[in-house]
Parts: structure tokens; C-alpha cells; sequence
């Protein structure tokens, strides 16, 4: 296992109506908040009303940044930094889904920053201070409202880069499952395999002797493949909104990461999709994930997954050929992200070949891909990947 430095300090409030706590948390903060949301979800669920009842005039003063894109934009992270400058903020307030917290990281952080806010995915070193935040977490998916990430992009520059630093971890994040009911069948799929994703980034690393961190990972994974189908056949299932909500922040608080190392693949190569054709980033993930699987697959990667077929899909080995029983755990999850309804192709999605080669490239220029990743790729290596997703 690798030295880590294990750090998650957001205080969490889970539960039904756990939005009571927005009062106190805000005013042992400030009063002057800057609210930060996407394109409107939260006022047709009525979750918008609920902040402002319990954030009065009287009390708070509220500058609303409304509009957030999924896939968020680094010109709406410089609006929102202006705003607070504007309005003298003491307290970024974000309400919605991961990209919402991303975007609000950003501008709690470019506060502080006399540059561009783009120089963040350059540097993660310039993240050094940020105004403190606070989340309102209104999908399951990304585990941003509990850790020190931010994904931005820059459609000028068709990049889409991430960055993070201590100072943008939330203070505190209010999780209410009740408030994933409205979230639609699409983003419900994309943001349970968006977190079987952040699992399997990590499992399959190059250390074998983190154990404690796969069984643990591998118990979030199985909560997802159970709990994913009841919340799309039922999306008031409290059961399954709850252990959903809270498998998100699980899967990517650190505590299935620290002690692994080795860049991550899939993101690497999803990032690069979002960038050119703006698509949902767990869609992607789960169209590449088990075709770079199979192009990962080898004599020296069979035993892990013979171990994720085994532990994750209970699958029996016995007596069987071990790249039989991988390919089987690699062709379950494929069937999983199919039985939720997610497109399995890139045409599906509006992709086609055009621009394969060009992001393939990307990806490598973007991330230490080539270097670091599990099962080192090259831009060969992440074509052929994308190339079996037609
Ligand atoms: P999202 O982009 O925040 O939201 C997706 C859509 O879901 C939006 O249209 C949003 O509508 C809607 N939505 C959210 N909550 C809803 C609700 N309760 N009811 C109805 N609709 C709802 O989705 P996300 O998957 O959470 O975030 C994706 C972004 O996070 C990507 O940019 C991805 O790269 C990034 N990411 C970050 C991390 C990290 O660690 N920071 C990790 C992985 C991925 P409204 O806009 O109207 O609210
Ligand atoms: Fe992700």
C-alpha cells in the first residue's frame, strides 16, 4: 500500500429533512451567500423555496448565480467570482448536482485568485485558498459534495480538465435522498455508473495489497447494482435514493483511493468525449468502461479480474479458464449498464468516427495516461477503445 494522507472534513447531514440544519450551518459562516444553481430543476421540485424559507431576508442577504451547465463552464465560474467580489460573499452556497458543486468550487477558489480561474487546470498548486462552501446535493453521482475535486470546461479550447485542492473540500453538505426522487431515469443510470466508475478507477491499480480498500469498494459497487434498477423502476424508493446518495460520497471521498496509485483511464478518455460533443460524463464512462476493460484484460491484469467477477458478480470460478470468468464479470456490468438503459454505443450518443483520432490524442496529452494508468495506453491504445464502442 502507498503512504496517504487520508483528509475528509466536510460535515455531513444525511436525511430526511435534513435541510432544517442550512440555518445554522450558513449563519456560523455569514450572512451574505451567494446561491449557485443549474438551469432550474431545483425551483420545479421546490427545493429553491425551501432555501429561501429558511435563509430570510431578514437575516441573509441571498446573490443568486443561476444556470450552472451540466459540464460546467469556466465563463460561468469567472460570472460567479465576479458576483462575489460584486456583492462582498461570505459563503458560496451550491444547490444542485455535482456540476453545480464543481463550478462553485471554482469560484469560491478564483475569489481569492488574482488569474484566470482556467490556470486552476493547469496548476492545481494555484488552488490556495477559497471562500468557505456549503452543498445542497441534489443527484447521487459524482461524490463532489464531499471531496476536493472540480471538473471544468472550456468549450473555446474544447477541454474539459479537472483541478482541486484542500481549500475547495465543502464545510458541509446537506443530504437528503428525498430530494433525488425527481431526478429523471437518464441521470439516475449516469450517475449510478458514474460512481461504479470512481470504484473501478481505483480497484484496478497497480498495487495488489490494498485490501481493505477493494472489499470496501467492492461492497459499494454490489449497493449500486442493487439499487440502481429499484430506483429507476421507483424513484421514490427512499431505500435506494439513500443507499445510492450515500455510495456516491463513499466512492469518492478518498477512502477507496488513498494507498492506490495510477491515473485514471476511463476519465481520462470520457473527459475528452464531454469536451468535443458535451456529453453526460456517466453515459460515457459506462459506454467506454468494459471495452477498456477487454483491451486491459492480460496475463499480468486476469487475476483482478477474475477477482471483481468473484467478489463484485458472484461469479463461480471453479474449474473454469480465468480469462472465461474476467470476460463473464466484464459482460455483467456490460448487461447491467444495459438493463438501466443506457446507450451502449457512441453513435447512440451522437458521436461518430470524425474525431476519434483527435481525442484520442487529447487524452493522452491531458493525463499520464501513457505513463501512470493501470495498463499504460497510448493514443493507438485509446482508439482501439473507442473504436469498439461503435
Ligand atoms: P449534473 O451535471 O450536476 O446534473 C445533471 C442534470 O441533472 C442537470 O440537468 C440537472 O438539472 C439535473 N438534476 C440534478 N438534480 C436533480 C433533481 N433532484 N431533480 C431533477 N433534475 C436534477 O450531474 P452530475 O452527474 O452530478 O455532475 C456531472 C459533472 O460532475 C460532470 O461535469 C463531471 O465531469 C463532474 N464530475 C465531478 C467529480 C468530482 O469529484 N468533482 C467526479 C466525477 C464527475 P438542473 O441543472 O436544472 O439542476
Ligand atoms: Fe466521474
Amino acid at each position: 500500500m502507498e503512504n496517504f494522507n487520508f483528509y475528509a472534513p466536510t460535515s455531513i447531514h444525511f436525511g430526511k429533512g435534513e435541510i432544517k440544519e442550512l440555518t445554522k450551518i450558513i449563519s456560523e459562516i455569514g450572512k451574505n451567500v451567494l446561491l449557485v444553481y443549474g438551469g432550474g430543476s431545483i425551483k420545479v421540485n421546490g427545493i429553491y423555496d425551501e432555501v429561501y424559507q429558511l435563509l430570510p431576508d431578514s437575516d441573509f442577504t441571498i446573490t443568486e448565480l443561476a444556470g450552472v451547465e451540466p459540464n460546467p463552464r469556466i465563463d460561468t465560474v469567472r460570472k460567479g467570482a465576479e458576483l462575489c467580489h460584486e456583492h462582498d460573499i461570505d459563503v458560496v452556497l451550491a444547490v444542485g448536482g455535482g456540476s453545480t458543486i464543481d463550478c462553485s468550487k471554482a469560484i469560491a477558489a478564483a475569489y481569492y485568485y488574482e488569474g484566470d480561474p482556467w490556470d486552476f487546470t493547469q496548476d492545481r498548486s494555484l488552488v490556495q485558498k477559497a471562500l468557505p462552501l456549503v452543498t445542497v446535493l441534489t443527484m447521487a453521482a459524482t461524490g463532489s459534495e464531499m471531496n476536493m475535486g472540480s471538473v471544468l470546461t472550456n468549450p473555446e479550447t474544447n477541454e474539459k480538465l479537472s483541478t482541486g485542492g484542500v481549500a475547495m473540500i465543502p464545510r458541509a453538505s446537506i443530504l437528503d435522498p428525498e430530494y433525488t426522487y425527481t431526478v429523471s431515469k437518464w441521470q439516475t443510470a449516469a450517475g449510478s455508473a458514474d460512481i461504479t466508475s470512481h470504484l473501478l478507477e481505483s480497484y484496478f491499480s497497480q498495487n495488489t495489497e490494498a485490501v481493505v480498500q477493494d472489499r470496501m469498494a467492492e461492497g459499494i459497487m454490489k449497493t449500486v447494482i442493487k439499487y440502481a434498477p429499484i430506483a429507476l423502476n421507483k424513484p421514490d424508493d427512499y431505500e435506494a435514493r439513500s443507499n445510492l446518495m450515500w455510495s456516491s460520497s463513499l466512492a469518492l471521498n478518498g477512502l477507496t483511493r488513498a494507498g492506490k496509485k495510477g491515473t485514471w483511464s476511463c476519465h481520462a478518455i470520457e473527459h475528452e468525449l464531454s469536451a468535443y460533443y458535451d456529453i453526460t460524463h456517466g453515459i460515457g464512462l459506462a459506454i467506454i468502461t468494459p471495452r477498456w476493460m477487454l483491451h486491459v484484460l492480460n496475463d499480468q491484469t486476469v487475476t483482478k479480474f477474475v477477482e471483481y467477477a468473484e467478489n463484485v458478480w458472484g461469479i463461480d470460478s471453479n474449474g473454469k479458464d480465468a480469462f472465461d470468468v474476467a470476460k463473464e464479470g466484464i459482460q455483467a456490468l456490460y448487461d447491467a449498464f444495459v438493463s438501466w438503459e443506457i446507450p451502449m454505443t457512441l453513435p447512440e450518443v451522437g458521436i461518430d468516427k470524425e474525431k476519434i483520432r483527435l481525442m484520442s490524442e487529447k487524452a493522452v496529452e491531458h493525463s499520464t495516461l501513457a505513463t501512470t494508468a493501470y495498463v499504460p495506453l497510448t493514443a493507438d491504445d485509446v482508439e482501439e477503445i473507442l473504436l469498439n464502442c461503435f
